[in-house]
């Protein structure tokens, strides 16, 4: 089997590339150039379409975004040109070579309303500018027709990139008082997770007949078991680094209202993901939160 991942250097693309080894020959891509020249930029359709025309993969896999949720407000069209237009290429070109596409996109698809956890078929109507790129991209997929198991997940952290964990820890050796949000609810989503579970799911989908394969397009829910506010998250995180004897200057976190920390994009209160249909589809196990965000701890603590 040959796997094409498209941005190799975000988050969830770093861990696919360990995830996806043992799977088949991997070409792990980038914006850049590489050695064989292929480019990677997914907002270069003619790129693109040369490299489907050399590399021929069986799975396409696009762990690029534009993930920058305030910056997209005022840099839609950037936003849009990678989330959406990318996304409708990419889909042609899957569909006109017979490849499968995976795809990821987020819990802010949803409105935030309601304390129940997201269904993939509840109705979709994002709050923000990012939230709504992301929405469109799925729509693009749909319409195409091609082959695609589309993952929405949330709050993502990882090793490599930027992420809250990150933020908090660095925050922690700073400050003295902290405010966070505690009205809104979420579960951490490991891109290490996010990666071994697109490994399983491929290689599950794989050994499925043609009609079985059928069954399983569509959009997933990926996130851990359990749930959080970014305010009991952050007390997680300065709990685990006092306990591997990481000195903070923190003194004092405070909880706050959304209201009290405005941004220019809105965030939905509810992250919650009904995580069902991927475990029963795909017969896969998912772990509590925590066990991932420990983990990560471990690897980012002296
Ligand atoms: P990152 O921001 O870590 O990675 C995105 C990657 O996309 C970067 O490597 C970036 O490269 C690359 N990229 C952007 N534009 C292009 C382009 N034109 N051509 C090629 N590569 C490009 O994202 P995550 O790994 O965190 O996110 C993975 C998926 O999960 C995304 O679909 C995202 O929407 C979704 N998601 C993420 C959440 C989060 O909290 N991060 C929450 C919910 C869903 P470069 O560094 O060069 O810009």
């Amino acid at each position: 089997m040959k796997i094409l991942l498209l941005g190799k250097n975000g988050q969830v693309g770093w861990e696919l590339q360990r995830a996806l080894q043992p799977l088949g020959e991997v070409i792990a891509l980038d914006r850049q150039v590489s050695p064989e020249g292929w480019c990677g930029d997914v907002a270069n359709f003619i790129a693109i379409s040369n490299a489907f025309e050399q590399i021929r993969p069986d799975v396409v896999i696009n762990a690029t975004a534009y993930t920058a949720v305030d910056k997209a407000e005022s840099d839609l069209e950037q936003a849009h040109l990678i989330n959406c237009l990318a996304v409708k290429h990419l889909a042609e070109e899957c569909q006109k070579h017979h490849a499968l596409l995976i795809h990821y996109s987020t819990d802010y698809v949803f409105n935030g309303t309601d304390v129940l956890a997201w269904k993939e078929d509840d109705k979709t109507m994002p709050v923000n500018l990012y939230g709504k790129t992301k929405r469109d991209g799925e729509i693009a997929l749909e319409q195409n027709g091609v082959s695609f198991l589309n993952f929405r997940t949330c709050w993502v952290y990882a090793t490599r990139g930027h992420n809250f964990i990150k933020t908090m820890l660095k925050l922690g050796q700073m400050k003295d008082e902290l405010n966070i949000i505690q009205d809104q609810v979420g579960v951490p989503t490991g891109a290490a997770l996010i990666a071994d579970v697109t490994a399983q799911a491929i290689r599950y989908y794989t050994l499925q007949s043609a009609e079985q394969k059928e069954l399983l397009h569509g959009h997933y829910h990926l996130a851990p078991t359990g749930e959080t506010t970014w305010y009991d998250y952050a007390q997680f995180v300065f709990a685990q680094a006092r306990e591997h004897g990481q000195q903070l200057t923190l003194k004092q976190v405070h909880p706050i209202e959304t209201q009290a920390y405005p941004t220019p994009a809105k965030r939905p209160l509810n992250s919650r993901l009904n995580t069902d249909k991927l475990q029963q589809n795909f017969k896969l196990h998912l772990p509590h939160w925590q066990q991932g965000v420990a983990q990560v701890l471990e690897e980012l603590l002296p």
